[in-house]
C-alpha cells in the first residue's frame, strides 16, 4: 500500500512542488496548511500536474486539537513532512515571538503527535543560514553552527536541537534535517510557483518582477564584497531538484535499514553563483533585460556561500540536476502566468 505523508506547509512554494514530487512517485499526500502565506488555489495546479487533489485540512499546527483531529480523520499517516513555518528574516527581528511561537510550537506539536500515531519519520526543512558566514566553501555538514543573525534563523537552530533531543529521548521516531541553501523557479508547466506576498525580499521574485515591469529597478545590495565581481555568492538550488530530496528523504526513513535515527543532508547545487552572474543567467535565458542598479549593502548578508553536497550526492544518491538558465525560463513563465 501506498504510504501516507503529512505535508505541513503544503500548499506553500516548496510544500507545493514537494507535493507533486511525492504524488508523481506514488505516496499519498494530506496537506495541513493555514494558508497565512499561500492560497488553496494551490491545490488546483497540483491537480493539474498529477491529475490527484491531495486531502486538504486548512488549520494551524500550532494548535494541538487541530492535529489531533486530523491523525484521527486520516489515520494512518506514515510520515511527516514539515513545511509549516514563518520564513521572512527581516520579520522575524520585528516580531520575534511570532517566529518562536510558530515555527517552535509547530514542531513541537508534530513530534508530540507522532508516537501516538504510528508515524514513523519527519524530516524537516532547515536551512544553510545555520552555518552562518562560513570559515570555508564549499561547505559540508560537519560545519560548526554559529550563532544565529536572526530570529528566524534562531528558530532553525532550536528546531534542529529539539528534534535531536526528542530522538535522543528514545522516541520511536526517525528524522532527516535538511539545509537548505537558495531555492529559485518553479514548476516547469508554470502551475505552481513562489507566491511573495507584497514587496519580495528574496533575489529572484524581486528579478522577475521587474523584469515584467511591475518593480522599475533591482537593487543589488552592495558589489563591494571580498568576491569576483564584487556581489554576493550563493547556491542557487532548482524547486524542482529540491523537492524530489525530499521524496528520496522520506523513502529512506520509512523503506530504509540501516539508518541513522537522525541525519542531516546539504540540498545545493555545489556552485556558488554571483548575484549579478545570476542576473546574466535570466537575460541570457529570457531575452529579458533586468534593469538594476547597485545600492548599499543590506544588513545581515553572508558574503558567500555555497554547499558541498557530497553527502547528499552520496548517501542520498540525490543530485541537482537542472541548469540555471532552465530554472531562470521557468520563474519567468511562472512569472508571466501571475501577470504584469
Ligand atoms: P512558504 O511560506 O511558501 O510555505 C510555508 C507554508 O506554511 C505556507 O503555505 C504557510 O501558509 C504555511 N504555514 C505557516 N505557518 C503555519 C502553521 N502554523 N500551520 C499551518 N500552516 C502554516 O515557504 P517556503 O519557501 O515553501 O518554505 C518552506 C519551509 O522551508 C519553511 O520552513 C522555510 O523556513 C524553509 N526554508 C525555506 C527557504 C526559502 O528560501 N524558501 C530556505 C531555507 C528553508
Ligand atoms: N539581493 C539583492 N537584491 C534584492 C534581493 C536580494 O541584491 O532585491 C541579494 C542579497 O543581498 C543576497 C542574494 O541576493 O546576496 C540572495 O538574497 P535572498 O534574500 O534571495 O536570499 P538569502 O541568501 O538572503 O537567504
Amino acid at each position: 500500500m501506498a504510504h501516507k505523508i503529512l505535508v505541513t506547509g503544503g500548499t506553500g512554494y516548496i510544500g507545493s512542488h514537494t507535493t507533486v514530487e511525492l504524488i508523481n512517485a506514488g505516496y499519498e499526500v494530506v496537506i495541513i496548511d493555514n494558508l497565512s502565506n499561500s492560497n488553496v488555489k494551490v491545490l488546483d495546479g497540483i491537480e493539474k500536474i498529477t491529475g490527484v487533489r491531495p486531502a486538504f485540512v486548512e488549520g494551524d499546527c500550532t494548535d494541538l486539537a487541530t492535529l489531533d483531529r486530523l491523525f484521527k480523520e486520516h489515520p494512518g499517516i506514515d510520515g511527516i513532512i514539515n513545511f509549516a513555518a514563518s520564513k521572512a528574516v527581516g520579520e522575524s527581528v520585528q516580531r520575534p515571538l511570532l517566529y518562536y511561537r510558530n515555527n517552535l510550537v509547530t514542531l513541537i506539536n508534530l513530534l508530540e503527535e507522532m508516537p501516538a500515531n504510528g508515524v514513523k519519520g519527519i524530516v524537516f526543512s532547515s536551512s544553510c543560514t545555520v552555518y552562518g558566514e562560513p570559515d570555508v566553501n564549499p561547505i559540508d555538514e560537519t560545519a560548526p553552527i554559529k550563532e544565529a543573525t536572526s530570529p528566524y534563523g534562531n528558530t532553525k537552530q532550536i528546531s534542529e536541537e529539539i528534534i535531536r533531543d526528542f530522538v535522543a529521548s528514545g522516541a520511536p521516531v526517525k528524522s532527516i534535517l535538511l539545509r537548505y541553501f537558495n531555492p529559485v523557479g518553479a514548476h516547469p508547466s508554470a502551475e505552481i510557483g513562489e507566491l511573495p506576498n507584497g514587496v519580495p525580499n528574496n533575489l529572484v521574485p524581486y528579478l522577475t518582477q521587474t523584469a515584467a515591469g511591475i518593480r522599475k529597478e533591482l537593487t543589488i545590495f552592495g558589489d563591494d564584497y571580498n568576491t569576483p565581481d564584487g556581489t554576493c555568492i550563493r547556491d542557487f538550488i532548482d524547486v524542482t531538484d529540491l523537492a524530489k530530496a525530499h521524496v528520496i528523504a522520506m523513502k529512506r526513513m520509512l523503506d530504509g535499514e540501516d539508518t541513522r535515527a537522525v541525519e542531516v543532508f546539504n540540498l545545493g547545487t555545489g556552485n556558488g553563483l554571483s548575484v549579478l552572474q545570476l542576473i546574466n543567467a535570466f537575460e541570457h535565458a529570457t531575452g529579458v533585460k533586468v534593469p538594476h542598479k547597485i545600492g548599499a549593502r543590506r544588513e545581515g548578508d553572508i558574503e558567500k556561500i555555497w554547499a558541498d553536497p557530497k553527502k547528499a550526492n552520496e548517501v542520498l544518491g540525490w543530485k541537482a540536476e537542472m541548469d540555471i538558465e532552465d530554472t531562470m525560463r521557468n520563474a519567468w513563465r511562472w512569472q508571466c502566468k501571475l501577470g504584469k
